[in-house]
């Protein structure tokens, strides 16, 4: 199969091929075209496999096409992911590949273990798409640094390692400022009963993907 086949448009087309894919990976094959249907998706895939581009692509090309509905500037995509390096290396693929597009998207990486200030700055010119770890994103919606009552799509990344980490109180808590009305997508290396009872809490009738 080839990246045309999977429902992309042509700006991200071009983008994928200056990345240097050339095939799409058994996750990207399965996950874009049902993202892009706007379905929730359950997903087992590791680091690795391709998953950022999986969720990154029909994330931006969603925000693209629904352009004039947008809310421009609000957090509309949350990718919440377990790790600072997680997070930074997402951050840059979704830069990159929203740099492809003939429309502004702005995003933002937020992790702690770093002064808050500059995140604080980023968030307050507005951001279209937001990386986050839990724990600081719960502190920086404390201190009103930004809002997720705009979000539509929802991204937990790593699912199985945030609740290693003790991230369900934080995840619990920052799904209660979500909309419900939103399109959830959740990545997980395994799937033990905790997986499946947050995705049975917080997915709606999710495609499931087994690469
Ligand atoms: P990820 O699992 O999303 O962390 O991606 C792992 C690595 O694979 C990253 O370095 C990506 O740039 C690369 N990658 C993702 N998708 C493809 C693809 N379809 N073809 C070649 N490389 C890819």
């Amino acid at each position: 199969m080839s990246f045309s086949e999977l429902g992309l448009c042509p700006e991200l087309l071009a983008a994928v091929d200056r990345a240097g894919y050339t095939t799409p990976s058994p996750i990207q094959e399965k996950a874009i075209p049902v993202c892009l249907e706007g379905r929730d998706v359950l997903a087992a895939a590791q680091t690795g496999t391709g998953k950022t581009a999986g969720f990154a692509l029909p994330i931006l090309q969603g925000l693209f096409q629904n352009g004039a509905r947008r809310q421009p500037n609000r957090v509309q995509a949350l990718i919440l992911t377990p790790t600072r390096e997680l997070a930074a290396q997402i951050g840059e693929v979704v830069e990159m590949f929203a740099a492809s597009l003939p429309v502004r998207l702005t995003s933002a990486v937020v992790f702690g273990g770093v002064s808050a200030r500059p995140q604080i700055d980023a968030l307050a010119k507005g951001v279209d798409i937001l990386v986050a770890c839990p724990g600081r994103l719960l502190d920086l919606i404390n201190q009103k640094a930004v809002r997720l009552d705009n979000v539509e799509t929802l991204v937990l990344d790593e699912a199985d390692r945030m609740l290693d980490m003790g991230f369900i109180h934080d995840i619990r808590k920052l799904m209660k400022l979500i909309p419900t009305d939103r399109q959830t997508l959740l990545f997980s290396a395994t799937f033990s009963s905790e997986i499946r009872s947050l995705a049975s809490g917080f997915l709606r009738q999710p495609v499931e993907i087994d690469i």
